[in-house]
């Protein structure tokens, strides 16, 4: 254990952009929408992305009024965005930058969201072949999620690595800094490309980083001394 060291990424919006999974549900509701009620699969697409950004939240609402579903339709809708088995492939990037850490550490996922979606997620990007443990932070202790200590302290659990030995890199300051920082691990934070409104920084970060690339010196730095002084 002690000549362990762990790196732990959050999901969405660190190794993928979650825009991507939000882009393959809408497919699927296109899908089913011009099945079920006979809508051009373009036009119910265009619709879902325009409401993106005008409507952000409220997609499947704007496409019921605009094409004129039944109200029933969108709990539908939410279903089959829930269900469908996502069309994911890992950015290059990501897949680069796990295979370089694979030699040297540990690797494990920590991600929040409905843990039926996020396996579903975890497979279609390859992910539960390049890690060593994946934990789906609402299965684990009050079922709160990140930030709270207990997915933190499973992933550490599962990897047989201490929190002094871990290193967690993820995009969100209140989930993923702040809630690995309390438990005593290192933090790098990858901000958002596109950082959401009222959005403040990662202020208990001790890196930030402008690309995933960057990850592995930055990691590699920060427990350099404590790596030293486990193997001597
Ligand atoms: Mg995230």
């Amino acid at each position: 254990m002690a000549d362990r060291r762990a790196i732990l990424f959050d999901l969405d919006d660190t190794l993928y952009p979650v825009e991507r999974f939000v882009m393959s549900g809408f497919r699927a509701v296109a899908a089913v929408v011009e099945a079920r009620w006979g809508v051009a699969r373009a036009a119910a697409l265009e619709t879902l992305v325009s409401a993106a950004t005008a409507a952000r939240g409220r997609e499947l609402q704007v496409l019921a009024e605009r094409h004129g579903l039944p109200a029933a339709a969108v709990p539908e809708l939410v279903d089959v965005i829930r269900l469908h088995v996502p069309e994911l492939r890992l950015p290059e990037l990501s897949l680069a930058v796990l295979g370089v850490l694979r030699r040297d550490w540990r690797l494990g996922l920590v991600t929040n969201g409905r843990p039926d979606i996020q396996a579903r997620k975890v497979r279609a990007l390859g992910l539960h072949r390049l890690v060593d443990a994946v934990v789906f932070a609402h299965a684990v202790g009050s079922g709160a999620g990140k930030p709270d200590a207990a997915p933190f302290l499973e992933a550490g659990r599962q990897l047989g690595v201490a929190a002094a030995a871990t290193v967690f890199v993820g995009d969100d300051p209140d989930c993923d800094i702040d809630g690995a920082h309390a438990v005593g691990m290192r933090t790098i934070w990858l901000p958002a490309r596109v950082a959401p409104q009222g959005a403040r920084p990662a202020e208990r970060a001790d890196v930030i980083v402008a690309s995933l690339a960057d990850v592995p010196a930055a990691a590699t730095r920060l427990l350099a001394p404590e790596w030293r002084a486990h193997v001597a």
